[in-house]
């Protein structure tokens, strides 16, 4: 509805207070409900808390394992994709997986300058197959 340009200051008053009043019934009628799902939101405050609590200590907590959820720290082994997903050990790529997701980069996309030719980080992604094998899993201390 575009109609706003057509009402006078007044109407667009009136319509605004409508919306308000029909905003402010759903809120009442959900407001049962929202007490209902307090204590809830308080047991999982809760665990939030003491999962905090345990983890500060030990302050070097990565993520989790993109495939089974682990959690990761940062002297694990495991892979991690620059502004991407991170993976556990087991669940890291292979050399070969590497070697396959840069060959089909979109070479126009590739940041040069940053990360050097793209044929340069091929040979070198396909030296790393010829030295541990496409099917070792690629997992560096994160
Ligand atoms: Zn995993």
């Amino acid at each position: 509805m575009h109609e706003a340009k057509t009402l006078t200051r007044e109407q667009l008053r009136a319509e605004i207070d409508r919306i308000d009043a029909a905003r402010k019934a759903i809120e009442e009628q959900a407001a049962p409900i929202r007490a209902q799902l307090e204590p809830y939101k308080q047991k999982i405050a809760a665990l939030d808390e003491e999962e905090l609590n345990l983890l500060d200590p030990h302050g070097d907590l990565l993520g989790r394992c993109e495939s089974c959820n682990a959690l990761i720290f940062a002297d694990d082994k495991g892979w991690r994709y620059e502004e991407g997903p991170m993976f556990c050990a087991e669940h890291s790529p292979t050399y070969g997986d590497l070697l396959a997701e840069i060959k089909t980069f979109p070479a126009d996309e590739w940041d040069e300058e940053e990360y050097g030719p793209l044929s340069a980080a091929i040979a070198g992604r396909e030296a790393l197959v010829a030295d541990h094998g496409a099917d070792t899993i690629c997992a560096v201390e994160l």
